[in-house]
């Protein structure tokens, strides 16, 4: 299980991390993206950037201070909380398609 391995061995690389798990570097940065998997540090190969502002980040899409932001803006109604998410999701999931 790869978040048990980082757990171990938080200083390892996304490298190291693919080859003692057997679970792929793209898998990984995917696992860190849906929260499942944390980077010990912003500085660590496994972290990510935050879709919005390109800072560094631990785990997730955005930083806490644009996730704040985008908080902020969106209705608080729940489920238009949810729905503004899912849109989130889907765009970034998919690549642009052609003509699009
Ligand atoms: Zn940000």
């Amino acid at each position: 299980m790869v978040r048990d391995y980082v757990r171990d061995y938080p200083e390892a690389t996304v490298m190291e991390v693919s080859r003692e798990t057997g679970v792929s570097v793209a898998r990984i940065y995917e696992l860190v993206r849906q929260g499942k998997l944390v980077a010990h540090s912003p500085d660590s190969d496994m972290a990510v950037e935050c879709v919005v502002c390109g800072r560094r980040i631990v785990t997730g899409q955005v930083c806490d201070q644009c996730r704040r932001e985008i908080r902020a803006k969106s209705v608080p109604a729940s489920d238009e909380r949810l729905k503004g998410r899912l849109h989130l999701e889907s765009r970034l999931r998919r690549p642009r398609e052609k003509g699009y």
